[in-house]
């Protein structure tokens, strides 16, 4: 893939950028490897100094690092800017509660005695230089939920950006250097996914993070595998939907659409899969299609579309595949199914809805990744939870229903690593996020996320 920017609204390329050569990476290793020896001795206070300096700095920039990002991967411009600001809340939260999170454990006096020791703790220390390889989605957030807890942790990063975000990844290594982090303590790769096995097999790099699809994170962890280093995998999502008899049928509808189309359906915690009780399938049917159909579809640099181009022409030549597979296979398109008329150029999608999904259909098992919602009717909460559960992926799912027994069964048997219950699925800096099954392993996020590049050292005295 040619590292640039082209535009996804026109197809136009915009700005091509020549991938860093052998001798520019070996620099940047070195470098980080410098940086981590300093940047681990810091203490809490300096680095939320410059966690924070960069949240300002963010802040100021917001404008600006919006449009870069809607140019580079078509998002519309309001998501841009509040994916800006959501990246400096989330700086600011881990500069103030790293040294919470990170604090030393102590075990009880009777552990530590039965132990033969005097006294013991748990301490968690930096890893290392941590190779992040990231995907263009959300191109800046995937980033700083990274970044964030790992610079406050005491790690420097490697980024490897997808390749059509490069000016989006040199923004975010200028941003951190602005800020005043030290020289080498996050550095942006310009690479091909070719380098990253050389970059990852190198002794300076201590472990890797991977936010991309299914291929990508085996590949990089089966490297990571084979050299012994920690490496955590978000992955790809085909959440469940499930509405249930008892939910609000009218705000289920309405958040569903939000939660299909949000960053134009290129989510991996999108809501995909929509199963819906026989008792209300009808009246949450022609409520969600009906919201499907209002959306604007159009130039995401203006205020008021809501769907904006998919982020590749290959990105939208995979989804008509796959909805022209659901509808050779007897499913039925309430809505969309098609490129938006008026948009001759670019790579639009119209909103759709499927319905009549069956098991036998590609979209069945795998993620659509763009604004194509797959309707099931069940009979009952059993069919419900089977159905939920019969995807290859476990990121997050979303439950609709009133019902506290049916709650619980849900949250008891649903294959993800998040359960919302009458609303969408988002991240917040506060709150794990990662998923089971294809979706990959790790946490992100909170004190599971900041831990996960930790030495987790005991330090038994005698
Ligand atoms: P992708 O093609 O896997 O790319 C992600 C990153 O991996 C890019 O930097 C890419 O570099 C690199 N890459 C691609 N193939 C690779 C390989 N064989 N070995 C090593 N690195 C490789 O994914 P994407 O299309 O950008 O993103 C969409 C996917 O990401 C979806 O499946 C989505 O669900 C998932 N996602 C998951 C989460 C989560 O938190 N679980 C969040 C967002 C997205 P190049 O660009 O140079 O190819």
């Amino acid at each position: 893939m040619p590292i640039a920017t082209v535009n996804p609204a026109t197809g136009e390329t915009l700005k091509t950028f020549d991938a860093f050569g052998a001798e520019e990476i070996e620099r940047r290793l070195a470098r980080a490897a410098s940086a981590f020896a300093l940047h681990r001795t810091t203490g809490f206070d300096r680095r939320a100094e410059l966690l924070n300096r960069a949240a300002d700095l963010l802040d100021q920039d917001r404008q600006d690092i919006a449009r870069t990002m809607t140019t580079e991967m078509g998002k519309p411009i309001v998501a841009a800017r509040a994916e800006a600001a959501k990246c400096a809340k989330a700086m600011r939260w881990y500069a103030e509660n790293a040294r919470q999170l990170l604090a030393d454990e102590h075990p009880s006096a009777a552990d530590v005695t039965d132990s033969g020791a005097s006294w013991a703790s748990v301490r968690y220390r930096p890893l290392g230089v941590v190779l992040a390889v990231m995907p263009w989605n959300f191109p800046l957030w995937q980033v700083v939920r990274f970044a964030a807890p790992a610079l406050m942790a005491g790690n420097v990063g490697l980024l490897k950006h997808a390749s059509n975000v490069p000016q989006t990844a040199l923004y975010i290594e200028d941003l951190f250097r602005r800020a005043g982090f030290p020289e080498g303590c996050f550095q942006t790769l310009l690479v091909g996914s070719g380098a990253i096995e050389g970059v990852l097999r190198d002794r300076r790099v201590a472990a890797a993070t991977l936010t991309g699809s299914e291929p990508a994170g085996r590949s990089v962890a089966a490297v990571a595998g084979d050299e012994v280093k920690r490496t955590v995998l978000e992955l790809g999502g085909s959440d469940p939907f499930v509405v249930m008899p008892s939910a609000d049928i009218e705000r289920a509808a309405r958040t569903a659409v939000t939660a299909r189309v949000q960053n134009n359906g290129q989510s991996c915690i999108a809501a995909k899969r929509f199963i819906v009780h026989t008792d209300v399938y009808d009246a949450f049917c022609e409520r969600f299609t009906a919201g499907m159909r209002e959306l604007a579809v159009g130039d995401p640099m203006r205020e008021s579309t809501d769907v904006g181009p998919l982020a590749s022409e290959q990105g939208r030549t995979d989804l008509e595949a796959l909805v022209d597979d659901a509808l050779r296979l007897g499913a039925t398109a309430q809505c969309g199914a098609q490129r938006p008329e008026e948009q001759d150029k670019g790579w639009f999608y119209e909103p759709t809805v499927l319905t009549g999904v069956t098991e036998a259909m590609r979209i069945h098992r795998e993620e659509a990744f763009g604004p194509v919602a797959a309707v099931y009717r069940v009979a009952d909460l059993e069919e419900a939870v089977t159905l939920a559960n019969d995807s290859p992926f476990g990121l997050s799912s979303n439950v609709w229903t009133r019902d506290d027994g049916e709650v619980e069964r849900f949250v008891q048997d649903l294959e993800a690593g998040g359960i919302f219950i009458n609303g969408m699925t988002a991240s917040h800096p506060a709150l794990p996020f990662g998923g089971v099954k294809r979706s990959g392993y790790g946490r992100e996020l909170s004190g599971q996320g900041i831990r996960e590049f930790c030495n987790v050292t005991t330090v038994w005295h005698g």
